[in-house]
This record gives C-alpha cells, structure tokens and sequence, in this order.
C-alpha cells in the first residue's frame, strides 16, 4: 500500500472500537469539502506497508480494529491482501471509501464500512461484504432523512431507507 499517514490511535473513525486509521495516498475524486486534500494526489506517500504493518502488530493488544481511509483505499492492490492480514491478528476491519477504486471486489470482508458518495450498485458490492455500514451523506435525525438531496441522482432515497432499516434490525 502507499500509505500518506497514520493515526495511532483512535475511537473516532470505528464506532465503539479503538483504531489505527491508515490513511491512503491518492483519491480520484477532488471533493471542495475533503478534510484530506494532501492525500487526493496519487504520489509516493510518507510510509509503506511493511512499516504500517510493524506499527499495527506492535499494537495489536492495545487495539480493536484497522480502519483503511485516505485518500480512496480500493485504489490500493494490495487492499485485499492487507485487510486478510489484519484479520490474521484477530482484529476487526474497517474501510472509508467511495466504493470507487478497481480493486474493492477483491475485498472479501468488512467489520464496518463508511461509504461516501453512494450508489445503489456500490450498496450492493458493500452489503455482499458488510453488515455494518454508514453513509456518510444521509442522516437519519429525529425521524427525518436529511440531506438527501445531496445524494448521487441513481441513488433512490427508498433503497437508502431500506438498507439502513436492514441495518438496524
Ligand atoms: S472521496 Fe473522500 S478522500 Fe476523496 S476527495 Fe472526496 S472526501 Fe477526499
């Protein structure tokens, strides 16, 4: 993986679990409201894998979960392959993305998905392989869906609402 950072430790990016996020270098998108733009440029990032990895098992009983953010994360090849080893170690497994990189298929499993930029396709490939999933762009508040007018127009609102009751049940 090219790799632009790292957080150590985190109880943000994983609801209820304690994580290192790894944050990918490069994304496709050039989203205005990006809180990573230094990771959109596909670039040599600042860390490899085999650092990351060394960084991970040191603190393997102090964590719960790797999340795998950036930047877009499925454009890594080595996504599957990295996401298997994390398993090995017996924590959980995370992913934010935008359900866009060529290599998500080789994605086997998740403990919990953020998605971005939703589509009903994307939900399918993301609900073949998680049962934990948030959608950044939908907030379910007081009884009310909002902003989802934001949503990508080959998204209906009713498949949304149906995958997130899915969800909570
Ligand atoms: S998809 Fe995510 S990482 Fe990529 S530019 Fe948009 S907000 Fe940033």
């Amino acid at each position: 993986m090219n790799i632009g950072g790292v957080t150590k430790f985190t109880m943000l990016d994983f609801p209820h679990e304690l994580a290192i996020t790894v944050y990918a270098q490069g994304c496709n998108r050039t989203c205005d409201y990006c809180h990573n733009k230094g990771l959109i440029p596909f670039k040599p990032g600042a860390l490899d894998w085999k650092e990351v990895w060394s960084m991970i098992v040191k603190r393997k009983d102090f964590i719960s979960a790797v999340v795998f953010s950036g930047g877009e994360p499925t454009f890594q090849d080595d996504i599957s392959e990295s996401c298997s080893m994390v398993r090995s170690l017996g924590l959980k497994v995370g992913l934010h993305t935008n359900g866009e990189g060529s290599f998500l298929k080789d994605i086997e499993h998740l403990d919990y998905c953020l998605l971005s930029h939703p589509t009903n396709v994307k939900l399918q490939i993301i609900k073949s392989i998680c049962n934990f999933i948030e959608l950044s762009e939908v907030k379910w508040i007081d009884g009310k869906w909002e902003n989802i007018k934001t949503l990508e127009t080959d998204t209906p609102a009713r498949m949304i609402r149906v995958s997130i009751s899915a969800l909570e049940q």
